[in-house]
């Protein structure tokens, strides 16, 4: 009874709300919830392949679209929180979006990109039967605490899996390693990892937070570091060392026009894979969504192509043609991990002098303490620049950055207005050559305003 009410209620709120062009909201469902309170398990049931869930503090987004597009390759109907809605309300309304009125489901399964703190709720409510976790990073922490206190929830929400639940865990990520000691018996851990020492980095980047053992505290040792704190690596003092994953990517091939290019060794041989989004963290997501998707039983052939036609998700990375043969290349970042990784993709070809935009806005949802970009390793830059201009509300800020990062400061130019920056940069960017823009969040939602005056963009958050 309450059920049916929730549905509907939902429902109508969703109708009300897509009509007056605020579709992809959480408010349904959190209506919902509050008529029945378990209505995500209730729905959730009636999926009959169940449910799938990723979670991690990068890439989670991208990820879950691979998964969700090597699984519609192979004709599975995925019902699927496509806006970044990953708070329980937000699932919630994912699902009375695809219900009928009666609660019937379209979808053959769910499956969830869901945020850290949810992850516990989620997963009693949602009782996924495949459980994707990426990595864990010191982002966001100012929402949700120590990283410590996130692994432990993690941990103890592990402790409660039923039997016969896959957890597909990153071996190169420590936390994923020691999350999977939690698991309890019938449930079945499937690592995936990397294995190509010419990509390894030659230290820790200033943004690691996992180098000391989770286990007894002690300095751990890296053979190979490949993003942040990922990478292989032992403790010295007790027996806490990186697994051996089932699934290894070798031989990668990295393009920011092509994307990236590997091979994945499979428990059933190797798969040639090719993803059509750039960035060595695109393969650690590009490697979980196959070892995941072919621990479903999906055949190869789906993995392959589904990764090969999948497109960035919003705001990612995404390349804009202004003729001339110049383009516009966008990398949204929101954390030092991530942007020490495009940064490294960007300085990939020592070759090439950049020429850069960085748009740093301290808005609420960008975070309102910058003093994260000191995180940032700016100076692998140095002398890679033909030039970078800042832009947004922080642009003096970001250019005093770059100035201690050893950046020649005739190289250095900034104006707060993101329009008339992004102009400045735009004219004095030659031809056959790609303007590079790293925008926080909110600065990115400003840009593709800009942008789409310009007639530059098509509108993003469409269903
Ligand atoms: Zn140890």
């Amino acid at each position: 009874m309450r059920q049916t009410l929730a549905i509907a209620t939902g429902k109508t709120l969703l109708e009300i709300l897509h009509r007056t062009g605020r579709g992809g909201t959480a408010f349904p469902g959190l209506v919902a919830t509050k008529i029945a309170p378990h209505i995500l398990r209730d729905l959730t049931a009636r999926l009959p392949g169940g449910s799938a869930m990723v979670i991690g503090t990068n890439g989670k987004t991208t990820t879950t679209r691979l998964f969700a597009t090597i699984l519609e390759t192979a004709g599975v109907k995925v019902a699927n929180n496509r806006s970044g809605s990953n708070l329980i309300r937000g699932l919630t309304s994912t699902l009375l979006n695809q219900a009928s009125l009666r609660g019937k489901l379209t979808a053959d399964m769910g499956l969830f990109e869901v945020d850290e703190a949810a992850f516990p709720q989620a997963q009693a409510e949602i009782q996924p039967r495949l459980i994707l976790m990426n990595n864990l990073f010191r982002d966001q922490l100012d929402r949700y605490g120590e990283i410590d206190t996130i692994r432990k929830r993690w941990a103890e929400s592990i402790k409660t899996l039923a039997p016969g639940t896959k957890l597909i865990l990153n071996a190169d990520d420590p936390s994923m390693a020691y999350l999977a000691r939690f698991a309890p018996e019938g449930v079945k851990t499937v690592f995936f990892g990397l294995d190509h020492p010419p990509l390894a980095l030659a230290k820790l980047a200033h943004a690691v937070d996992a180098a000391k053992c989770i286990v007894c505290g002690t300095n751990m040792v890296y053979d190979a570091i490949y993003i942040s704190h990922m990478g292989h690596y032992h403790c010295p003092n007790c027996d806490f060392r990186r697994p051996d994953p089932q699934f290894v990517v070798k031989e990668v091939k990295l393009s920011v026009s092509e994307g990236s290019q590997f091979v994945l060794e499979t428990p059933d041989g190797p798969l040639e894979l090719k993803v059509g989004v750039p960035g060595l963290y695109n393969v650690y997501n590009a490697a979980g969504a196959s070892a995941a998707a072919l621990s479903m039983g999906i055949a190869t052939g789906h993995v392959t192509k589904g990764l090969e036609k999948f497109k960035s998700v919003f705001g990612r990375i995404e390349r804009i043609a202004l003729g001339e043969g110049r383009h516009l290349l966008l990398a949204l970042v929101k954390n030092p991990v991530g942007f020490n990784e495009v940064l490294r993709m960007l300085t990939h070809d020592p070759a090439q002098k950049l020429k850069m935009m960085v748009i740093i806005n301290d808005l609420y949802a960008d975070g309102r303490d910058v003093s994260w970009l000191w995180d940032v390793d700016f100076e692998v830059l140095a002398d890679r620049l033909g030039w970078v201009q800042t832009g947004g509300l922080r642009a003096t800020d970001m250019a005093n950055r770059l100035k201690y990062a050893g950046i020649d400061p005739a190289l250095i130019s900034w104006e707060e207005d993101i329009a008339t920056s992004l102009k400045l940069a735009m004219d004095r960017l030659p031809a056959n050559e790609t303007l590079y823009i790293t925008p926080t969040y909110t600065a990115m939602l400003q840009l593709r305003e800009i942008l789409q005056k310009m007639g530059l963009v098509v509108p993003f958050w469409e269903e």
